[in-house]
């Protein structure tokens, strides 16, 4: 027998409940920042992510699916969504009638990554990137957007980290300063830090190993007046809106960052990031696309859903039809699509077995309420209707059935 490929699952029952009511409450908010949906493939070209999310990133490095086609071509499963975003916006011409657009996509992204909790191979992302807007208002509705994504769905005990990475004006200094600060500790860093530390010091401060070790002590980002003032813009727009922490040692692993970074984090383990993200005003430029500011962010749809807790219960009720005779059986079976054209949450069918495993089955579905019928009742067109909590019963009509049901709170 085949098994399940490790750092692979099967989501069902209440995780994948959480997951539906997650994309219910991210559509619905997405709907009210009129923000678009954008299918992007799971598929590309293994060379999008090297280029768009960046040679020296754990992503690249180390956790990419990809591989070659029968045709030859080098291709990989998404990791992430922002380059595929990116590409069907330069590809398609987006641009074209406003260079403003507002995107989300839902889907699974892929990383070979060591399994644990919180980290799996393949997991769901919830995404969302403003494209074409440079002002400070982008990036706080970006945060916002998410803030009100995390409210609806019901997750509160979370905490929001900003922080400005600079630009290109001002980011080679930090990054120098960087480096020689390092450097003088280069014999303790990880392997692959040790290549990071010229090409990219700041993904050093985003390691898993090296990070915790010099992320306080390391020299902070000096901003250049254009970049200080987006910065303080964006806090004045999130000030009395969310609550939020700056925090300077926040660096994120993606190469394509630059000013405003976020994260939003529940617990303390290295699993806390439930969302995570930032403005990449140079990616599309460097991707071939014209010179279009972005930000954007994404969310781990399983990790959001274990910050959650458990669902709330819905307090849907559900009806469980039985029948107690063969002759009953297609009554029993119009009764359920009766029903459920009511909008009534209806199971049943499971007419080969006795009442006793007709009941309980009913019991395993959860269901609160049983519609039994018989001979008589099929005779006189009624049904019994039996409160499977008070056990109370009573007959009714088929015509007035649906809305007793209804009636009952
Ligand atoms: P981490 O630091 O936990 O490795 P990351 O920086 O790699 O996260 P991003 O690329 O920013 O994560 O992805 C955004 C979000 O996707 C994360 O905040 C997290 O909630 C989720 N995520 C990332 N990798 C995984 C994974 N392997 N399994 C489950 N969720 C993940
Ligand atoms: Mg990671």
């Amino acid at each position: 027998m085949a098994k399940l490929v490790r750092g692979f699952r099967d989501i069902f029952g209440p995780e994948a409940a959480a997951l539906t009511a997650l994309e219910s409450s991210a559509r619905k908010v997405f709907k009210l920042y009129g923000v678009s949906e954008l299918r992007i493939p799971t598929v590309e070209q293994k060379e999008l992510f090297v280029k768009a999310t960046g040679t020296t990133t754990d992503i690249v490095q180390k956790e990419m699916y990809s591989f070659e086609d029968a045709g030859h071509r080098l291709l990989a499963l998404r990791p992430e969504g922002t380059p595929g975003v990116a590409r069907a916006y330069i590809e398609n011409n987006f641009a074209q009638g406003s260079p403003v657009q507002q995107f989300f996509y839902i889907g699974n992204m892929f990383r070979a990554e060591r399994p644990q909790a919180g980290r799996y191979r393949e997991f769901e992302q919830i995404g969302a990137e403003f494209l074409g807007n440079p002002a400070p208002a982008a990036d706080a509705q970006a945060i916002l957007l998410l803030k009100d994504i995390m409210k609806d769905f019901g997750v509160k005990h979370y905490s929001v980290k900003i922080n400005s990475l600079g630009c290109e004006k001002c980011r080679p200094l930090y990054r120098q300063a960087l480096i020689e600060y390092l450097s003088s500790s280069k014999d303790d860093l990880c392997d692959l830090c040790k290549d990071r530390l010229e090409r990219n010091p700041l993904r050093v401060l985003d390691c898993k190993i090296d990070g915790p070790k010099f992320k306080e002590s390391a020299p902070k980002m000096a901003l250049c007046p254009e970049c200080e003032e987006h910065f303080s813009q964006v806090k004045k727009l999130l000030d009395g809106k969310i609550e939020y922490i700056v925090d300077p040692c926040l660096v994120r692993g993606l190469d394509y960052y630059t000013r405003t970074v976020f994260e939003f984090q529940a617990g303390e383990s290295s699993q806390n990031a439930i969302a995570a993200g930032g403005r990449y005003d140079t990616l599309i430029k460097s991707m071939g696309g014209a010179d279009i500011p972005a930000v954007g962010w994404a969310m781990g749809a399983e990790r959001t859903c274990a910050a959650l807790g458990s669902l709330p219960d819905c307090g849907e009720k559900k009806v469980y039809v039985v029948s107690l005779e063969k002759d009953c059986n297609e009554y029993a079976f119009n009764i359920m699509q009766t029903l459920r054209d009511a909008g009534i949450i209806t199971e049943g069918g499971l007419f080969d077995k006795n009442i006793k495993g007709q009941m309980k089955q009913a019991d395993r579905t959860k269901a609160s309420l049983a519609v039994i019928v018989g001979g008589t009742e099929k005779e006189r067109g009624t049904a019994e209707l039996k409160d499977l909590t008070s056990g109370e019963q009573k007959e009714y009509l088929i015509s007035e059935l649906a809305a007793a049901i209804k009636n009952i709170k």
